[in-house]
Parts: C-alpha cells; sequence; structure tokens
C-alpha cells in the first residue's frame, strides 16, 4: 500500500514538471509560437505599470481636463462603477466603449482608463473603463466567485451580483443609443477544435454597421491597423453582451480581443488603435 502510495506520487510530481513548465507552441492565425502552460499562453513580463499610462504616448489626444465620472452605475453597491461621458458639444454619432468585463484582461481597461480623458471633435463617446470593477481590481475574471459578467446578459435587477449588473449595463447603453458598443476584450487559450480568439474582431450581427466592419477588415488586411493583422469572428459566445445587445437592443457590439502572449503595451496600443480607427471612421477626430 505504501509503495502504491509512493510511486502515484512520484507519478503526480512527474505531471506536475511537465505542466509546470511552458511549452513553445506555434499559434497558426499569429504566424509564430508562443509559451504555454497547457492552454494558456504565459503573458510576458509587464512593460507598462496602470499607474504610469501615459495617453499622449499611445496617441490619444488630451482633453486637457481631469476625468470626472459622469455618473455610477450599481451606485452603493459593491459593483458600483464610473462611466464617463465625452461630450464634444457638436452634432455627430454616439459611441460606447466597454472595457474590464473581465478584470485579468488588463489591456482593454488599461486602454479605456486612457481613452476616458481623450478629446473628440464631433458626436459623443461614453467609456466604461472597469465594468467589473472588483474584478478589474483583483485582476480575475470573475466578478465574484464563478460570477461571468460576460455569461450573465441580458442580466436582471433581481438577478445576483453578475446579472444586477449585466441589467445596469443594457440600461445604461439603452439610454445612450450609440451607433455601435466597442467591448474590449483579451484572450489566452488556444485549444484545438475551439475558435481562437486571440487578435480578432467580434460580431453576432453587422446591422447598421457594414461600412464600418469593411473599413476595418480593409485596414486590417493593408497592415495600418493593429501590430499583427487581426482577423473578424462570429457569432458571440452565447449570454454574452456581444450576443445579447443586439437581439435586445438592436445595437451591435463589436468586441476587441488582443492576444496575451504579445507584451502588454503593444495589446493596449492595438485597442487604443482600434478604438481610434473608429472614432475616426465616424468623423468624431480632427485629422
Ligand atoms: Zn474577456
Amino acid at each position: 500500500m505504501k509503495r502504491i502510495a509512493m510511486y502515484a506520487l512520484a507519478l503526480w510530481m512527474a505531471v506536475l514538471t511537465v505542466y509546470a513548465q511552458p511549452e513553445q507552441v506555434f499559434v497558426p492565425d499569429l504566424g509564430q509560437a508562443f509559451p504555454f502552460l497547457g492552454e494558456r499562453v504565459v503573458e510576458p513580463p509587464d512593460d507598462v505599470r496602470l499607474d504610469a499610462l501615459d495617453a499622449a504616448a499611445y496617441g490619444i489626444p488630451a482633453s486637457g481636463e481631469v476625468p470626472q465620472p459622469a455618473y455610477l452605475l450599481m451606485e452603493e453597491a459593491p459593483t458600483q462603477t464610473p462611466v464617463y461621458l465625452i461630450d464634444s458639444g457638436k452634432p455627430g454619432p454616439v459611441v460606447y466603449v466597454l472595457a474590464g468585463t473581465h478584470g485579468d484582461e488588463r489591456a482593454g481597461w488599461y486602454a479605456a482608463t486612457m481613452l476616458k480623458g481623450m478629446r473628440i471633435s464631433a458626436g459623443k463617446l461614453y467609456v466604461l473603463p472597469q465594468a467589473n470593477k472588483p474584478g478589474s481590481e483583483a485582476v480575475r475574471r470573475t466578478v465574484q466567485g464563478s460570477l461571468d459578467l460576460n455569461r450573465a446578459y441580458p442580466g436582471h435587477s433581481q438577478g445576483d451580483a453578475a446579472m444586477q449588473l449585466a441589467h445596469a449595463i443594457v440600461r445604461d447603453i439603452e439610454k445612450a443609443q450609440p451607433v455601435v458598443v466597442l467591448d474590449l476584450h483579451e484572450a489566452a487559450v488556444f485549444a484545438p477544435g475551439r475558435d481562437f480568439l486571440g487578435n480578432k474582431v467580434i460580431y453576432t450581427t453587422l446591422d447598421g454597421i457594414e461600412d464600418l466592419f469593411f473599413a476595418l477588415l480593409t485596414a486590417f488586411e493593408e497592415g495600418t491597423l493593429g501590430a499583427v493583422p487581426f482577423g473578424f469572428v462570429s457569432p458571440g459566445v452565447a449570454d454574452s453582451l456581444n450576443a445579447v445587445l443586439p437581439e435586445v437592443a438592436g445595437i451591435p457590439v463589436l468586441t476587441v480581443e488582443t492576444f496575451r502572449g504579445y507584451p502588454l503595451s503593444r495589446r493596449v496600443q492595438d485597442q487604443v488603435d482600434i478604438v481610434l480607427a473608429c472614432l475616426r471612421f465616424y468623423g468624431m477626430m480632427e485629422e
């Protein structure tokens, strides 16, 4: 019995050793290999600090003012989170940028943290930098426990913490009536038989954003947007904002997914560049 236990222990140690060593895996979509632990890529060491983000260095035109929240979602709840509204004071489209749904996908909410202080020349820009504030502050995916905000849409005012938050976000977007929602995420998993989401833009519907889609597609293919060309994937996963919002509110969502195998600074830059490309497309930025 003791011997069996020792064999089992030795076998378990061997398994741990094999799995604890990152393995170089070639990712065809990106044309290069990255270190993986199992199906998850190992992020390179941080080359950006949240408290030292410099919007100008990322090409974001600054408003020159300290951004102040326009209002709070889920006021007084543990999930309370600020929404910023940049109003150019001139007619034009409304765009809604949401980030930090999954708190461990930092590039998105780092980018949105800078975008909330930007200047636009037409229309209105809503920025919700930390949709899941407890998750982003703890750098974890969920709102709490196993509650995933992006599997809780359209949410419910009487549901669990993720459902209540999802409900508040849907209500807020419906009030804003944007032409498009840009939902900033990141991908870390590469597994056979599953859609690879690294450096992808996800859509469930292109109704109303056909021209934006073609403008982004052209820029990706010409190599003028994204450090490595992005691709498109459809549809969004069930119960996600991407899948549900078009159905319940008739508003299309583009979900931007950067790949966590790249350095953080580059992922943040790609997130920023894709948002700015959309704003430029809608004539919301001075050329
Ligand atoms: Zn995500």
